[in-house]
């Protein structure tokens, strides 16, 4: 199975279920280890509203940190990610127990530059899942993962646009809005119409496995 415009491991999907999730802010914390980070670079994140740019200001000065400052401390924040990054809690757990119905694939919107030290840190906290890094829309790419199948298929994401594109290209799909970080998940504009959220995984967990459950009749 090939992935248009993403660089991925190999997939193979069985005859069952398939869970599509997110990594950043779903089972890595993202959010609040960019904080340290632009903490111990001297800088802060005000969290004002739900954006990385506009809402960071330098520690010496208080001036507003530039968007090119920002994005370039975002791209060595990924580069150190394995430094930096640890796992959302119950996210290890509540995916091992998933794994034993269901298929599980990581689609995360990193650059494919920073796959294989992204896959090294997933590996480490007992993330052995198959692995998708594109910039493309996720609609199109679960589209792609899960055709036609008559399976259940489920899509977990922190972000409103990735939700609605999958709920755009998959409709049967159980969407699962699930956010880490608390400040910014109640600063998030709501996840649109047709999307479950999450309080944290066990409630995602508990979700899904009914959507399994009803699916299997
Ligand atoms: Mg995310």
């Amino acid at each position: 199975m090939l992935i248009p415009e993403a660089e991925h491991d190999d997939l193979h999907l069985g005859e069952r279920p398939l869970i599509v999730c997110d990594i950043d802010e779903v089972v890595l914390e993202f959010v609040t280890p960019f904080m340290a980070y632009l903490d111990h670079n001297g800088h802060e994140l005000r969290a004002t509203s739900f954006r990385l740019h506009g809402n960071v200001f330098s520690r010496a000065d208080g001036s507003e940190t530039p968007g090119e400052t920002v994005s370039a401390m975002l791209e060595a924040f990924f580069e150190a990610q394995d430094e930096w990054q640890t796992p959302v809690i119950e996210a290890a757990e509540s995916l091992a127990r998933l794994s034993t119905h269901a298929d599980i694939v990581f689609l995360t919107a990193m650059p494919p530059r920073h796959r294989g030290l992204r896959r090294t840190l997933l590996s480490r906290h007992g993330f052995d899942y198959p692995m998708i890094a594109t910039e493309a829309p996720k609609g199109p790419a679960v589209l792609a993962l899960h055709g036609a199948r008559a399976q259940p298929v489920v899509f977990i994401d922190d972000i409103f646009v990735n939700l609605q594109s999958v709920r755009k290209h998959v409709p049967e799909t159980l969407l699962v809005n699930l956010m880490a970080n608390d400040t910014f998940r109640a600063l998030a504009p709501h996840p649109g119409d047709g999307v479950e959220i999450a309080t944290d995984w066990p409630h995602a967990e508990s979700l899904i496995k009914a959507h399994i459950n009803a699916s299997a009749g």
